[in-house]
Formats: C-alpha cells, structure tokens, sequence
C-alpha cells in the first residue's frame, strides 16, 4: 500500500510540477489537497486534470515552436523571454533586454527580424496581442508607463523599474549597496568607486555604450591594467589597442585608426598599404620625406609643409616653377 502512495507522489511532483509550471494557475491549485487520495474516482479525476494541463502546456509550447522549455528563446540572447517588444511588425522573437539595450545603447530602432524602423514598441509578457491593438496616441497608450528616451511602453511598471535601474549609474559595493547610492553620470562614479573602493571600471568601455553603466565589470587596479592591456582571451577581447606616440588607449582599432588619422601624420607619397606607417607629429614626417622622398629645402616651402616630390625630376620641376613665378614677380632682378 504505502508503495502506490509514493509513487502517485512521485508521479504528481514529477510531471505535476511541469504542467503546472505551464499553466499560470498551477501554482495557487497544487497546496489543495493534503492527504493521498482516498477513492479511485478522485485519482482518475486529477490524473485527467493533470492530463489536461500537460496537453495545455504540451500544445502551447508546441505553437511557440518550442518542444522543452515553455517559453521562447531570444534570437540574441539565447535567454527565455519574459517580456517581449512588440513594434508596427508585431516581431517577437527578440526579447526586452536585447531591444533596450539596442534602442538606447545602440541608437538603432530597427527590428531586428524585418530591419522596420520601429518609433515604439511595446513591453509585454503577452506576445498574442498585435502591436495595432494597444491604442497609442503619441506618447500615451493606456495605464502603460512611458519610457521615452527608449520609445517604448511598458505594460509591467516593475520590469520597467528594472530596465531603469540598469542604465543608472549606481555604486553596488559594501555598505553602499545598502543605500543604493546613485551618481548622475558614470564619470562621478568611477571617481567614488576609485576613491572610496580602491576599484575601477573601464572608461573606455564606459564610454563606448555597450553596456549599461550597472553592468560595467569593476576591477582592481592590477584586474584594470591587465583588462586593458591584454584583455579577455575567453571572450575574443584583446583589450584595447593603444597609441605607442601618446601612450594613449583607445576602445577598438577603429577609433586607435582614427586618432591615428586625425592626430598624427602618415606619408601620402608611399603606397597605401605599406604596414600603415604614422608618424607621430609634421617634425617626423619631414624628416622621412627628407629621407625617403624628395623634400623642397627652400624656407617658404618648407613652412607651407607638405611641398615634397615623388622624384628629383618632379621637384626640378617645381623649384623651376617658383623660380619663374618669382621672377615674374620682381622683373628688375
Ligand atoms: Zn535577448
Ligand atoms: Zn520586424
Ligand atoms: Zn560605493
Ligand atoms: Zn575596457
Ligand atoms: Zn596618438
Ligand atoms: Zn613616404
Ligand atoms: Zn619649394
């Protein structure tokens, strides 16, 4: 006797705890019964009503395309999606966090399926209902909470609250944690964290906006350098490429290149692709076209910078051009 009583247990906690899982009223019907059930009718009631709820959750998660969790994995994330963004394309395969994260870090409004500028989404757990179907007008759409720098509308005001937490820059150490001490901007809170923590985060990181300000890692001094330097071989993150003329670090080779462009000085005359040769300022660059190319001496050209010649015939010919013009210039001598 008391073996059937086990396994009915065994059974119910077992397959039960999956149906209930599914069905969102699971949870307030499973403290109902105590005791083992006494009469047969009553097992075959509940083995029936167990039956229906598994084929409930069993379709439902089959019409989500989606045999072993009940819910939708996110086409970025790869996490389960709680709440979903629904814009004018009604996509839902993305889920809130990565299209915040897109919508704010990354300025792109874009759906991420249909590639549709999306002015608004909205945030919901209920991915049935059409994005046409929330009225909006403007920024008001009823009983939601308007995030406007994000352009959306969340349903869940506590989801809400959490996606706003993130993009707050809040020290989340010791004591401080305790009083959920907030800065107005991530620059007050490296300074805190440096100050009162004796730890850093990545300004570079920081400021590319890849992240949200909670998310930053914080280092030791030691763990910042090493970041920085050689970064996270388990990530594909190399750290971040520095200026060897101002000892300067920069976020990725696309922003170092564009210091490089801007700030110092490369040769027009040489190829192109030759090992993307810089020069750190005009002084230095002189100097190779003195050596390499061939650089006009006279004062005034050599003040209007960048008078240099891919030949010795190219430069005759220019030092004869001035001399004419000269000559021009000052008929009596
Ligand atoms: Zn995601
Ligand atoms: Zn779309
Ligand atoms: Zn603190
Ligand atoms: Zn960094
Ligand atoms: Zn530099
Ligand atoms: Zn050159
Ligand atoms: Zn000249």
């Amino acid at each position: 006797m008391s073996g059937r009583g086990k396994g009915g247990k065994g059974g119910k906690g077992g397959k039960g705890s999956n149906a209930a899982k599914g069905s969102k009223g699971g949870k307030g019907s499973k403290g109902g019964k105590g005791g083992p059930p006494s009469t047969p009718e009553h097992v075959t009631r509940q083995r029936e009503l167990l039956e229906q709820q598994q084929k409930a959750a069993a379709a439902a998660a089959a019409a989500m395309g989606d045999g072993e969790d009940e819910r939708d994995t996110c086409a970025i994330c790869c996490d389960p999606i709680d709440h979903y963004a629904i814009g004018e394309c009604d996509h839902t395969e993305v889920c809130s966090m990565c299209v915040m994260r897109l919508r704010l870090l990354f300025g792109d409004r874009a759906c991420v399926m249909c590639k549709r500028e999306l002015d608004s989404v909205v945030i919901t757990d209920d991915k049935s209902k059409t994005y046409a179907s929330y009225q909006i007008y403007g920024d008001h759409a009823g009983g939601m909470v308007f995030d406007e720098p994000a352009g959306a509308f969340f349903k869940d005001p506590e989801h809400h609250a959490e996606v706003a937490a993130l993009r707050q820059a809040t020290c989340c150490e010791g004591s401080c944690a305790a009083q959920n001490k907030r800065f107005a901007n991530v620059e007050f809170l490296e300074k805190h964290l440096r100050r009162d923590h004796k730890l850093g985060v990545c300004m570079l990181c920081a400021a590319a906006k890849r992240m949200w300000p909670a998310e930053l890692p914080r280092f030791t001094p030691k763990e910042l350098e090493k970041h920085k330097k050689e970064g996270d071989p388990a990530t594909g993150f190399e750290g971040h490429p520095m200026c060897k003329f101002c000892n300067t670090r920069f976020f990725s080779d696309s922003e170092l290149y564009k210091h490089l462009r801007t700030d110092h000085y490369v040769c027009d005359l040489c190829p192109p692709n030759s090992a993307n040769q810089y020069y750190k300022d005009y002084a230095a660059l002189e100097k190779h076209f003195k050596n390499r190319h061939f650089l006009c001496p006279e004062a005034e050209c050599r003040q209007a910078r960048h008078v240099v010649f891919r030949t010795e015939l190219d430069l005759q010919g220019h030092k004869a051009g001035v001399r004419r013009k000269r000559q021009r210039r000052e008929p009596t001598k």
